[in-house]
């Protein structure tokens, strides 16, 4: 049995191959670097990089591709399902790593943690009297997508004293308002009324440039966007236009459409703009949880029984699984 990774995973998740598998760990991102040695792997855990169709079609004995995550936007899922190979992914995972990091953006963004320490550095101790800082109790925060992370930051937010608002068109007023959610049927009335808003869909046709400039000018000007979910879902450009020229009070970026982020981009111009390099999903104990349970779910698979967390619960129709 053979593993193809394009990063290692984590000591426990490699400690569950050891004596079952070998493992060709690449360090490489691109997965044209090393198709000889896909050529011939069992299980294919991509990270960081894009399985397309054409990377699919060189791997003639590939049984399974895993995610170490749930966002699956760069394995073509399509063409997997047709091939008869199950995509695993790990939901629940990084579920509350990723909404901790939302509200630790919301904290950091509210008392103007960043800019204080830039100037502190400067010798600016009269930074504190900016004027900046506010309190995140009472506000309302506005989610868009209520899925697992969706569901999670709400219920951070609200230990904390926030109002709770929600959008996500999968979802009846009744599966909303049962998480204590107010609901919102239209995006537009939740981008006018929320004081934050956090976005926690995933990456698809519908979603991309979801939030624009005609969005971000429905938003209150105090008003802060925190993105962890994918790049490519808020317009960089118009969100660069939008903080410079004080259309919003504030953003929050993980995720980029373009990654890694390279220092030319634009967007670091801005300030009341807080980064990180999409590591919303990378604390010990979500790593961990991740990679055992990717790896896991390859083993399973490889040995012919139906994992149940998979991205195309579908491809067990296909004949190769009859
Ligand atoms: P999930 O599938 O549980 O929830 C996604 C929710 O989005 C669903 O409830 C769905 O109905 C909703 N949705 C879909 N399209 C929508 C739309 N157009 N408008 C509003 N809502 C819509 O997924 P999750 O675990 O909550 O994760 C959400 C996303 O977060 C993932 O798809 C992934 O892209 C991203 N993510 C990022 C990181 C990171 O490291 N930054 C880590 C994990 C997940």
């Amino acid at each position: 049995m053979k593993f193809v990774m394009t990063q290692a995973v984590c000591q426990e998740g490699m400690e569950l191959i050891d004596g079952k598998a070998s493992v060709y760990v690449a360090e490489d991102t691109n997965l044209q670097n090393y198709l000889e040695q896909i050529e011939d792997t069992d299980a294919l855990i991509v990270r960081i990089g894009r399985c397309d169709a054409s990377i699919i079609d060189r791997a003639a004995n590939l049984k399974v591709i895993g995610r170490t995550g749930v966002g699956y936007d760069n394995v073509d899922v399509k063409k997997a399902t047709e091939m008869g190979i199950p995509v695993v992914i790990t939901p629940g995972a990084n579920t509350r790593s990723v909404a901790e990091h939302a509200v630790a953006m919301m904290f950091s963004l509210s008392k103007n943690l960043y800019e204080a320490q830039r100037e502190m550095e400067k010798g600016n101790w009269k930074i504190r009297d900016a004027g900046k800082a506010f309190e995140l109790e009472g506000k309302k925060v506005g989610l868009i997508g209520l899925g697992a992370i969706g569901k999670e930051t709400a219920r951070i937010c609200r230990g904390i004293g926030m109002s709770i608002a929600g959008y996500d068109p999968m979802l009846s007023k009744e599966e909303v308002e049962k998480y204590n959610i107010e609901y919102f049927a239209n995006i537009d009335e939740l981008l006018i009324n929320s004081d934050i808003i956090s976005i926690h869909v995933p990456l698809v046709e519908s979603t991309k440039n979801m939030i624009s400039m005609k969005e971000l000018k429905m938003m209150k000007s105090s008003a802060l966007l925190i993105n962890c979910s994918r790049g490519g879902i808020v317009n960089e450009k118009d969100l660069r236009d939008a903080l410079n020229n004080k259309i919003i009070g504030g953003a929050g970026l993980d995720v980029f459409s373009e990654e890694p982020l390279q220092k030319e981009n634009d967007i670091w111009s801005c300030n009341n703009l807080i980064l990180s390099p999409h590591s919303a999903a990378q604390t010990k104990e979500a790593v961990v949880k991740m990679a055992t349970m990717c790896v896991e779910g390859c083993l399973s698979i490889i040995e012919g029984k139906k994992w149940p967390y998979v991205a195309n619960p579908e491809v067990y129709k296909h004949p190769k699984w009859q």
